[in-house]
């Protein structure tokens, strides 16, 4: 079905009215699977289920360019895609993709550590690079270490469109200088600690992917982060010096 008609479909039972608190939505056809939640930035972006169509081709949700359905890896930006979903008839349970991106449950994460690398295509060494920054993450609910995760996103500096886009507003969230224009010289900048980088992470996963919804800066702690008071508070404890009136030498 195409994203169009299964929207106005789906967009009838959403319809509010003051008799009805809930819709369900049975959907043996495989459409939110395909073509996401609705009320997804994604929507639509289809992606085709083994077995439809001609050349099935799915979407990087990181840079939109169709790749392979079998595809594991982004050939364009190194995005990994999570292990395929098993296509089949009629499930005799529910799948886990949510109706509504909004209706999935967010993640919060501690960020403990960062890192970056440039990302190229092996076989194809022209094609331009990505930057890859890596989130070591701690559930925000956990202790100790034992659950760590790495979250990760490709920005595509040297891409045109949507992407290079997505890489301009990545950029200024995390730097007050200009934005570079290649891979080699964000990391030059991130090198030399031009970048913030977040301390918490709030992600979604629509069962697919989970994708990074929001950032949170230590210089920015609004309420809505009260999760990460507790980690502020260790940090800045460990960063205060006191000095004695002999040790300032004026
Ligand atoms: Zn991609």
């Amino acid at each position: 079905m195409s994203a169009g008609l299964f929207a106005q479909i789906v967009g009838r039972g959403l319809r509010k009215h003051e008799s009805k608190a809930d819709c369900l939505v049975l959907d043996f056809g495989g459409n939110i699977r395909r073509h996401g939640p609705i009320d997804s930035d994604d929507y639509g972006t289809e992606v085709k289920l083994p077995g439809e169509g001609s050349a099935p081709k799915k979407n990087c949700p990181n840079c939109e360019s169709a790749v392979a359905i079998s595809a594991q890896i982004c050939e364009d930006c190194g995005f990994k895609f999570p292990p395929a979903e098993p296509a089949d008839k009629h499930d005799s349970n529910a799948d886990e993709n949510s109706t509504l991106i909004g209706q999935a449950e967010p993640e919060q994460w501690v960020v403990v550590g960062c890192s970056w690398t440039k990302w190229t295509k092996r076989k194809e060494p022209d094609k331009p690079p990505t930057l890859r920054v890596m989130y070591d993450c701690q559930p925000a609910d956990a202790e100790g270490n034992l659950s760590n995760e790495d979250i990760s996103e490709w920005v595509c500096f040297e891409h045109d469109g949507y992407a290079r886009k997505k890489a301009q507003a990545w950029w200024d969230a995390h730097s007050i200088a200009d934005c570079p224009d290649t891979v080699d010289a964000a990391i030059k900048l991130l090198d030399r600690g031009c970048c913030r980088m977040p301390i918490g992470l709030i992600t979604k996963s629509d069962g697919k992917w989970r994708s990074i919804v929001k950032q949170a800066f230590a210089d920015q702690c609004p309420l809505e982060y009260d999760w990460l008071a507790e980690k502020q508070k260790t940090e800045d404890e460990d960063y205060e010096y006191t000095f004695d009136d002999d040790e300032v030498p004026f």
